[in-house]
């Protein structure tokens, strides 16, 4: 089997996002893969195992996305490919989308692995989007996967329900918490990684101009949310704290 993975890394989920000039300043941010990708990386190796082929991780990014490329690799992913997106302006899902298809495009695979979501972006499109663009099946936060043959019995979460799907290869799915238990690389892993292939790629190398990608959406404002006001603590015995907390309603919330 043909086993190809999309992967993005994301800010380190206890980093605390700092915006300046209107931007998310990452200079000083950790990244990690997205945590939803580790469970899609971990079925992919998993599915490697059972039925033999070879898992490959591919990721749309600047140079530094080496890092969690490794990481893949030491995990037990097979080679991983870097497509550098620095020299696009501006990004978004389809930026990376339409990149993603254009090297797909050209690659032999029978399932493609995604997170259902990147937990910094968090819109959930870009494997959707890939499907569309490869004009392939696609199944979503997906929960178990089951391979017979050339078809695939895949469960999915629906907001906490289950569904049931049968579906033709070639197909892309998106992963779910729940799929599996993601490995830590092991340290064999890591010395192996080091060698494993890690091929770099750019938009000449997929034939792509840089206006053929260009995000289509404009982001206008990102701020934080408003710091939250400590709570009040009423004290006193329990009719003096609810006749307090009625005042306080009518006084100064003034909703009764
Ligand atoms: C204001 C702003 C500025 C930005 N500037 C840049 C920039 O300069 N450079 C830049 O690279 N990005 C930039 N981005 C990020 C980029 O546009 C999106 O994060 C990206 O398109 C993915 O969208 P998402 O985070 O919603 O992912 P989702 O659609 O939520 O991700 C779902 C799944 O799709 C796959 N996936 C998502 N992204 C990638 C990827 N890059 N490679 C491989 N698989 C992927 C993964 O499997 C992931 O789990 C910017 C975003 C914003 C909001």
């Amino acid at each position: 089997m043909n086993i190809i993975v999309l992967m993005k890394s994301t800010f380190d989920t206890e980093e605390k996002i700092i915006i300046s000039d209107g931007h998310i300043d990452d200079s000083e941010a950790d990244y990690i893969i997205n945590p939803y990708d580790e469970y899609a990386i971990e079925e992919a190796i998993l599915l490697g195992d059972e039925h033999g082929g070879e898992v490959t991780v591919v990721t749309v990014g600047s140079e530094e996305r080496e890092k969690e490329l490794r990481t893949a690799l030491a995990m037990g992913v097979d080679k991983a490919v870097l497509i550098d997106n620095e020299e696009v302006e501006a990004t978004d899902q389809f930026t990376t989308a339409t990149i993603l298809a254009a090297y797909l495009k050209d690659q032999e695979f029978d399932i493609i692995l995604g997170g259902n979501v990147a937990v910094d972006g968090g819109t959930g499109q870009v494997g959707p989007r890939v499907a569309e663009l490869l004009n392939i099946p696609q199944v979503t936060t997906i929960t178990n996967l089951r391979v017979d043959g050339t078809k695939a019995t895949v469960v999915r979460d629906v907001e906490g329900d289950e569904e049931t799907v049968e579906v033709s290869f070639p197909l892309l799915v998106t992963a779910q918490q729940g799929l599996n238990e993601p490995r830590y690389p092991s340290l064999p892993g890591v010395m192996k990684a080091k060698k494993k292939p890690l091929e770099t790629l750019d938009l000449d190398d997929l034939d792509l101009e840089e206006e053929e990608v260009e995000a289509k959406t404009k982001t206008v404002e990102i701020f934080l949310p408003p710091q939250k006001q400590a709570g009040k603590i009423l004290e006193g015995e329990m009719h003096e704290q609810v006749q307090e907390l009625i005042t306080l309603l009518k006084s100064e919330k003034k909703v009764i």
